[in-house]
């Protein structure tokens, strides 16, 4: 199962910076959100295999930065199989790349083998790695398919992860 998170203080961490480079892992920060959220991680036939929730999250996140003079971006993965930040093709990390350096920072919603990836790409271009979520723990959850396309997490309980 996903791994869950916690956020963490981005505004603080940006303060004084002009722009930022966000880039969400679409895997487990999406279903995390979703289930903090109590919402469907999915709904195929409102928004395909877009996770609302989680772009709600980032759309107020935006706003957030925007408010303490941060503007912002949202890197997109788009298709579905470079939704996982650990697996990214060396494609997609060459654009992140071209991309990361027309910003000040890169603000990374994912765990560390997400931030992982973004340090691997933006070590030689200055730009500061912004961590966004904290990992809480991994996720036990029933997965569950409802009309008229739904995907839901339900019975979830965070398992913290043995050190
Ligand atoms: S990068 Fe981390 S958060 Fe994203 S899918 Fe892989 S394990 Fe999950």
């Amino acid at each position: 199962m996903p791994i869950h998170f916690n956020d963490l203080d981005v505004v603080s961490e940006a303060a004084g910076l002009s722009s930022a480079l966000i880039v969400p892992c679409y895997m487990c920060p999406a279903v995390s959100v979703a289930v903090r959220e109590n919402k469907p991680f999915i709904q195929f036939f409102r928004n395909f295999l877009k996770s609302a929730p989680f772009g709600q999250y980032m759309t107020a996140l935006q706003s957030r930065l925007k408010e303490h003079g941060v503007k912002t971006k949202v890197f997109k993965s788009i298709p579905s199989h470079e939704w996982f930040m650990c697996m990214w093709t060396s494609g997609k990390r060459k654009k992140l790349q071209k991309c990361a350096g027309q910003h000040d920072a890169v603000i990374v919603l994912g765990c560390d083998s997400a931030t992982e990836t973004v340090r691997g790409v933006v070590k030689s271009i200055d730009c500061k790695v912004i961590e966004g979520m904290e990992v809480a723990g991994i996720m036990n959850a029933q997965l569950r398919f409802h009309l008229p396309g739904n995907v839901s997490f339900e019975n979830c309980k965070t398992v913290p992860i043995s050190q």
